[in-house]
């Protein structure tokens, strides 16, 4: 059989059936924004890992290297944030290509430790060596959570609302920016950019991991399922609902678009588009029972409702005039689709 049959997570529900069930001190198991292991009956190490390989997530022509290490430890620590954790220590393991300088790698670490150290994390460990071709980078976070205090993505159920901090969409608009700008180095880069692209190519660049409002919503008991935005709002819905054994109803006129993505130009598709599968936001997307909206109103924290669970175990878009129609994951998977993050040239 092909990868491609079955998809990247369909490959990971395969490789997580070849786990030991109910491992003692893994209640969670694989599946989840970070892995949940029980130290003590208080304590939880919360674990996470992501690689970012040039050519599929990204080029070394649309992005310079501090951003990519901002970006490398940003995606980990939204994971954390995913499940209402927080980020303590990191680990990086390098494959560097012989075209990357000292200074190169010196400039990948200070975007690092800068993303690192906002939000209270230290670099810990790793491994570095050498590869024939092509950046690699693994970077891995632990964090901590209460037992009691951790959003996993199956807890959703129906009638709970939908909500997402920020906004979707931006950063995938601000990829298609940056390639038809001829990226970091090209013309079209810097001041020559209006600041509404430039906002959204930082949005890609440099996406600000949710680690606070995690911790908040975790903190007050709010949610009951988490998941980051990393694929794009269908596709990671759609994993809510699949481990929730529920459905969803999404308001499109709802959805959260910033102004600098409602009124950039030169976009080859709509604002909605690129939210439900755009990706790569690192927003949270959460489920709250109707008994805890008060308090939700309550937080500092910006979120905007966008939809519904329901029974039905299915993903609806629900359209200006009322209308429904079947929601699909349509965000990347690494196997299926032959979209990329990046562009590869
Ligand atoms: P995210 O987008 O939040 O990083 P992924 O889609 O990469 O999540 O992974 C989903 C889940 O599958 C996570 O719990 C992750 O730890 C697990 N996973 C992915 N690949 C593997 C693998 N090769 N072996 C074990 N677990 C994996
Ligand atoms: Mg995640």
């Amino acid at each position: 059989m092909k990868i491609s049959d079955i998809g990247e997570f369909g490959l990971i529900d395969r490789i997580g059936r070849t786990a030991s069930r109910n491992a003692k001190g893994a209640p969670i198991g694989i599946g989840d924004d970070a892995a949940a292991l029980v130290l003590s009956p208080s304590s939880t190490l919360l674990a996470t890992t992501d690689m970012l390989i040039e050519g599929v997530h990204f080029d070394l022509e649309t992005t310079d290297l501090r951003s990519l290490g901002w970006k490398a430890a940003a995606v980990n620590l939204s994971d954390i944030a995913a499940m209402g954790g927080v980020p303590r220590f990191c680990l990086t393991a390098l494959g560097i290509p012989p075209s990357l300088s000292v200074e190169d790698i010196s400039e990948f670490y200070r975007g690092v430790n800068a993303c690192l150290r906002k939000f209270g994390t230290v670099l810990v460990g790793g491994d570095t060596c050498a590869s024939k071709q092509g950046f690699v980078i693994t970077v891995t976070v632990l964090g901590e959570a209460a037992r009691k205090k951790i959003v996993t993505r199956s807890g959703a159920r129906p009638g709970d609302m939908i909500f997402v901090t920020g906004s979707l969409g931006d950063s995938a608009a601000g990829l298609e920016l940056l390639s038809s700008g001829s990226g970091v180095r090209g013309q079209g880069s810097g001041k020559t950019r209006n600041s509404g692209t430039r906002r959204l190519i930082e949005k890609h660049l440099r996406p600000v991991p949710r680690v606070n409002e995690g911790g908040k919503l975790s903190a007050a008991g709010i949610a009951s399922a988490m998941i980051d935005v990393s694929d794009g709002l269908s596709s990671d819905l759609g994993h809510l609902c699949r481990l929730g054994g529920v459905g969803a109803e999404v308001f499109a006129r709802r959805i959260p678009l910033s102004k600098e993505l409602r009124s950039a130009k030169g976009l080859k598709k709509t604002p909605v588009e690129y939210a439900l599968s755009g990706g790569e936001d690192y927003e949270l997307l959460f489920t709250v029972p109707p008994g805890r909206i008060k308090k939700l109103k309550a937080l500092p924290l910006v979120a905007t409702e966008i939809g519904v669970i329901t029974i039905d175990r299915s993903m609806r878009l629900i359209d200006e005039l009322g209308q429904g129609s079947p929601l699909r994951a349509a965000g990347y998977d690494h196997f299926r689709s032959g979209r990329r993050r990046g562009p590869v040239r």
